[in-house]
């Protein structure tokens, strides 16, 4: 068994399931020609794709040639809990962080056109990178929170939390009335636009809330 721990908060906490949502902030899912959710798109990544700052994105070149950035506002659960309504949400948030949902979006369109689940274009190794995180009382309003992505220094992505469509506690609370949250737990929150691809060589910084979280990642062809 794997044993990852979430860098950064005070109290310990092994990476368990990592959720993750899509299309949820409208200019990305514009951007992707995809209509707007009724309901959270809920998807995992496999624990093998966390890397920390100063890490490699790894791309297998064999598989893909179209691997994009997502940067995300990632929320850690800290408690466990199921059929949590969203008044009581935000008790079970335990921190923030940056994360990138790197995605191959060839591979995702292919398997996505066949009505084929997404996961091995968004679970190969190194595909998640994730900063260190805060602690949840330090953050005073995770719902107004800038999201920036540089690459060579060239940004890409800007937007805020505040322009999520479904927000933490409706995504907590949506989420646990399927799967049970644990300790450990990550949700990927979705990403705005300016998602975009990599290549070899490529460096890359993230953060939100101006440092709030920040990362650093490089990216390498296999
Ligand atoms: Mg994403």
């Amino acid at each position: 068994m794997r044993n990852i721990k979430i860098p950064g908060l005070s109290l310990t906490h092994t990476i368990n399931t990592i959720f993750c949502i899509g299309r949820n902030y409208k200019d990305h899912a514009k951007e992707l020609n995809n209509p707007l959710p009724d309901l959270p798109v809920v998807f995992t990544k496999p624990v093998n794709t966390v890397i920390f700052s100063g890490g490699e994105i790894i791309i297998p070149r064999r598989l893909t040639n179209d691997v994009h950035h997502e940067a995300e506002m990632v929320v850690s659960i800290g408690k466990f809990g199921s059929y949590i309504s969203p008044e009581d949400a935000m008790e079970y948030v335990s921190g923030y962080g940056i994360g990138i949902d790197i995605t191959a979006r060839d591979v995702q369109s292919a398997l996505k056109s066949k009505g084929h689940p997404w996961t091995l274009a968004k679970g190969m190794d190194t595909f998640a990178p994730i900063g260190d995180f805060v602690d949840a009382e330090k953050v005073a309003d995770p719902h107004n929170l800038d999201i920036t992505l540089h690459v060579n220094g060239e940004l890409r992505q800007k937007g805020n939390t505040s322009d999520m469509i479904f927000t933490i506690p409706a995504l907590i609370s949506y989420i646990s009335e399927y799967a049970t949250l644990h300790k450990g737990d990550l949700i990927f929150t979705g990403t705005p636009a300016g998602v975009g691809p990599l290549h070899d060589g490529d460096e890359i910084t993230a953060e939100i809330g101006n440092g709030i979280s920040s990362l650093s990642v490089n990216v390498r062809d296999l």
